[in-house]
């Protein structure tokens, strides 16, 4: 095997919602391969936390303070990445929140924050980066979907609705972008332990058990879970890999 189809030196990762949780697990894979790392989030304090994190790696971070829901400030995040580490190779649209309500509860405004959260930010991220990355002869754009991208629950309905849709939108990426050589895949985590499912252990009763039994792995998963599957999808490794969701789950969605 040739090592060196895994080494990512030279290259430049923007990751949405780097500074914390998978994203921060998905930057530190990256790291540790050599890229150079944008992470973007609106908490400036958690972002210049993960920023000296990654920096301690060895390689060029910094921390953009932006909402990815605002179509002004992802182009302006994109240019102040180019500008500042001098290109753009992948893409990690991992910024996601959740309203746990069943649809009958569910306000239409907090449908719109999970939707445009979730999904449409991959949308207006995608979009800001591909002049660039057709310009450079190729690219990666990973998005990041979850087990309600193929499984209901009664609490998820707008979620559910942003991890289904994400999955599709992978798959249009990936066919309209091929010819350019950008490959556009997605990561199916399952239940990770992050500040987005403590809050969920205490909001769904008899989540922890639930989730430790059906898991083979019989655990949470890690943020560091994630490094290995960023690198793969990062690098010429899975070049001829697109349009794909693979699943990082201990085997969540194979239990049968
Ligand atoms: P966290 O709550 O730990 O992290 C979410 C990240 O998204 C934060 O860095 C946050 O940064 C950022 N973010 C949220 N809204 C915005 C916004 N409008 N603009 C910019 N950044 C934003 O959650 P996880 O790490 O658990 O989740 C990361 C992704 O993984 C999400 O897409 C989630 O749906 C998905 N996922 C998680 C699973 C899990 O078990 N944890 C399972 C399946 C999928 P800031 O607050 O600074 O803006």
């Amino acid at each position: 095997m040739n090592r060196q189809m895994f080494d990512l030196r030279g290259k430049v990762a923007i990751v949405t919602g780097g500074n914390g949780g998978i994203g921060l697990g998905l930057a530190r894979g990256l790291a540790d391969a050599g890229a150079n790392i944008a992470i973007v989030g609106r908490n400036e304090a958690k972002s210049k936390v993960a920023v000296e994190d990654l920096a301690a790696r060895g390689v060029n971070a910094i921390s953009i303070a932006a909402d990815v829901t605002d179509k002004v400030a992802v182009v302006r995040m994109i240019d102040r990445a180019t500008k500042d580490l001098g290109r753009i190779d992948i893409l990690i649209n991992n910024a996601g929140i959740n309203v746990r309500k069943p649809p009958h509860a569910l306000e239409i405004e907090e449908w719109d924050s999970v939707i445009d959260t979730n999904l449409t930010s991959a949308f207006l991220c995608s979009k800001a980066v591909y002049p660039a990355m057709k310009a450079a002869g190729g690219g990666k754009i990973i998005n990041i979907g979850s087990m309600m991208s193929i499984f209901g629950a009664s609490f998820t309905p707008a979620y559910a609705a942003s991890k289904g849709g994400i999955v599709q939108f992978t798959r249009a990426c990936a066919c309209a972008w091929a010819s350019d050589n950008i490959q556009a895949n997605a990561i199916l985590p399952g239940w990770i332990d992050t500040d987005l499912t403590k809050r969920a252990r205490v909001e769904v009763p008899g989540l922890n058990e639930r989730v430790l039994a059906r898991t083979p792995a019989a655990r949470w998963g890690l943020i560091d879970d994630f490094a290995g599957i960023a690198v793969f999808l990062s690098s010429s490794a899975s070049d001829f890999v697109t349009g794909t969701a693979i699943p990082v789950d201990g085997g969540f969605s194979i239990q049968g």
